[in-house]
């Protein structure tokens, strides 16, 4: 195959990511943009500060990890087969779709829990993390922004249960629908908790996080604020673990982190090796 045929071959499924990603773009600018006019927690720019920043990470956070996390992945499924308690794989297979899929939701829901706490924790990793909490000023594309390293290592902290556990499981040739739709509503849930909407919803808050959830996750009004509300998507997985905040009709004064982290992205992605 000559170097214009292979070339082309690899163009292929990168220009169909990147028209997907132009497409889901347009359709959350046509979700959001217009819910934070009518109901902002506070008014900002539509075009704020580090707005560019966050769109060039919402492209790269959208190809990145599926490339990245092949590799981890492949191998827990290489371990897990060879690990794995005996028939946990086909008796978890023969659970109904919904089951199956509910628990996926908890067990990764958890392990997401987990390799988030310890991202706040161990200071190496929190240098990696720290990228997605510079963020000033919150809008539903601020979920955009996290550093290669740090997206990874908290989605397979998400992932890799399932697949050790059997909910999430390779099925020959075809996709495991449990993964990816685990995935889909996280991501998509991910735009709306950041996003800078007045919404509370009352007692269904404990249960599915609000964008007050995770906002309170990003104040920076002191430190016996800091290092709560950790799940992505089930704020009674704080619950849990004893990091729940959420105050009734409170909002946070201000977001942001005192640990000092580059403007620009470049210095975002070298900073935290060096
Ligand atoms: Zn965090
Ligand atoms: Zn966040």
């Amino acid at each position: 195959m000559d170097i214009q045929a292979r070339l082309l071959q690899h163009m292929g499924p990168a220009m169909v990511d990147l028209v997907r990603l132009c497409a889901w773009l347009v359709v959350l600018m046509l979700i959001f943009v217009p819910l934070e006019r009518i109901w902002p927690v506070r008014r900002q720019k539509l075009l704020r500060k580090s707005f560019g920043t966050d769109l060039a990470y919402y492209f790269l956070s959208g190809i990145l990890p599926k490339l990245i996390l092949v590799v981890p992945l492949s191998f827990v499924a290489a371990v897990v087969h060879r690990v794995s308690v005996d028939g946990l794989y086909p008796v978890m297979a023969e659970l109904p779709f919904g089951v199956r899929l509910a628990a996926a939701m908890i067990v990764g829901e958890t392990g997401f829990y987990w390799g988030h706490r310890w991202s706040h924790r161990i200071p190496w990793l929190w240098r990696f993390h720290a990228v997605h909490h510079s963020a000033e000023e919150l809008d539903w594309l601020v979920g955009s922004r996290a550093h290669p390293v740090d997206m990874v290592f908290t989605r397979l902290c998400g992932m890799a249960p399932m697949y050790v556990l059997g909910l999430a499981q390779p099925m020959g040739n075809s996709v495991d629908l449990v993964p990816v739709l685990v995935t889909l509503l996280g991501t998509i849930w991910g735009f709306f908790v950041h996003s800078n909407v007045l919404w509370r919803l009352g007692w269904l808050e404990r249960v599915i996080a609000s964008p007050a959830f995770h906002h309170w996750h990003h104040t920076n009004d002191g430190p016996e604020y800091l290092d709560k509300n950790f799940a992505p998507m089930l704020p009674w997985v704080d619950q849990v673990f004893g990091t729940l905040y959420l105050p009734k009709g409170k909002w946070p004064a201000k977001y942001g982190t005192d640990t000092v982290v580059a403007k620009g992205m470049g210095g975002q992605l070298i900073g935290p090796f060096s």
